[in-house]
């Protein structure tokens, strides 16, 4: 099949005969643009990795469902037409059936291990980028000094996606060793990881490689923190301009439908995924919300008075009695209750 234009799915059940699929190669999706997929093919026997530019078979314009049973062969268990281009994403390994050297056909969407999606836009489901790893959460030690509430609420919502996270303490040069150890301190104490970074003095960059390094990650965080600095630290030649006020994606050089996975040469890819910082999965309830605090959950092991307890003012609340007794930080237990007043229990 060498006819690259797109033929509607009617004319692909038609045409498409099944591949020989000897010769097919594997790869990483970076890049989705208006129909076209970039394959980051894995590395063949000569160890060259490359990027591929591919289109989609026919059959993959459906969405499909794989079941999941282990013991059977994988199998669709359901196929429905895709009213996006959502079956294939930024994230997704896939198999291809190359053309020549730069280009080739995806044929298979291996499963995902998770998926971000933001809904409602135009009024249908999106997803913005799939088997991410984790969350690296970016704050400046000062100038912008840290919102501590800000954090508590992405850490909330990198941890109800099960992602892991790390926290980048950037803007270290701003601010004395003390300073810098201390306005992170109780995240370090909760057991995540905290990186403190300067783009300025590259304190902290070898560490920072090392966390990326074979993972997908996302970077996250207020405006001015220093993000796009950091991914021109990390990956030279890349050029994003930094110093600009907007939230939207990382500054410069494309359009907010554009996604891409930025490989970087020390290991790992940085997804810049715009729509990312809005993700918001306040959509959890109470209940859900509080394993997201994962510091609480030993001290609810001890009920309640009420078995329905918000946690809030009742009497005998193991959790209000932790905040209380210096078990857990007071802050974050109110960073809880502001959370919580946002959730729709
Ligand atoms: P973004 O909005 O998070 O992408 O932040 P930028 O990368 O655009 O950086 C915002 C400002 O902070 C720019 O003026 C940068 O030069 C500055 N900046 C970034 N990293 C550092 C750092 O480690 N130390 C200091 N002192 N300034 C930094
Ligand atoms: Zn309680």
């Amino acid at each position: 099949m060498t006819n690259l234009s797109p033929v509607s799915d009617d004319e692909a059940a038609q045409t498409e005969a099944p591949l020989d699929t000897i010769g097919l190669r594997e790869g990483l999706v970076l890049r989705v643009d208006s129909g076209q997929y970039i394959v980051h093919a894995d590395p063949d026997k000569n160890n060259t990795p490359q990027r591929v530019a591919c289109t989609l078979r026919g059959n993959l314009r459906k969405k499909l469902t794989y079941s999941t049973s282990t013991s059977q062969p994988r199998r669709v268990v359901t196929s429905k037409r895709s009213h996006h281009s959502d079956a294939v994403a930024v994230g997704d390994r896939v198999r291809f059936s190359p053309i020549d050297s730069q280009t080739g056909i995806i044929i298979e969407v291996l499963p995902r291990e998770s998926q971000f999606a933001r809904s409602a836009f135009r009024g249908r489901e999106q997803t913005l980028v799939t088997n991410l790893d984790q969350l690296v959460i970016v704050f400046a030690c000062a100038e912008p000094n840290p919102d501590l509430w800000r954090l508590d609420r992405w850490i909330a919502s990198a941890e109800s996606s099960g992602l892991d996270i790390l926290i980048v303490a950037n803007k270290r040069d701003r601010v004395d060793a003390e300073t810098a150890a201390e306005r992170f301190k109780e995240f370090r104490d909760i057991g995540y990881r905290v990186i403190e970074t300067s783009t300025k003095t590259n304190a902290g960059i070898e560490a920072l490689r090392t966390e990326l390094k074979g993972r997908i990650s996302a970077f996250t965080g207020p405006s001015g923190v220093g993000k796009s600095s950091l991914l021109n630290v990390l990956q030279p030649g890349l050029k994003l301009a930094t110093g600009e006020i907007g939230e939207t994606t990382f500054k410069g050089k494309h359009t907010t439908t554009v996604r891409e996975l930025i490989p970087l040469e020390s290991g790992g890819w940085v997804a810049d995924t715009p729509g990312l910082r809005q993700l918001d999965l306040l959509s959890m309830s109470r209940t859900e919300l509080l394993q997201c605090f994962v510091e609480f959950v030993p001290y609810l092991e001890t009920p309640c008075r009420f078995r329905n307890c918000r946690h809030l003012n009742e009497p005998d609340c193991s959790l209000k009695a932790a905040a209380a007794g210096g078990k857990i930080s007071a802050r974050r237990y109110e960073s809880f209750l502001s959370l919580a007043a946002q959730t729709k229990e």
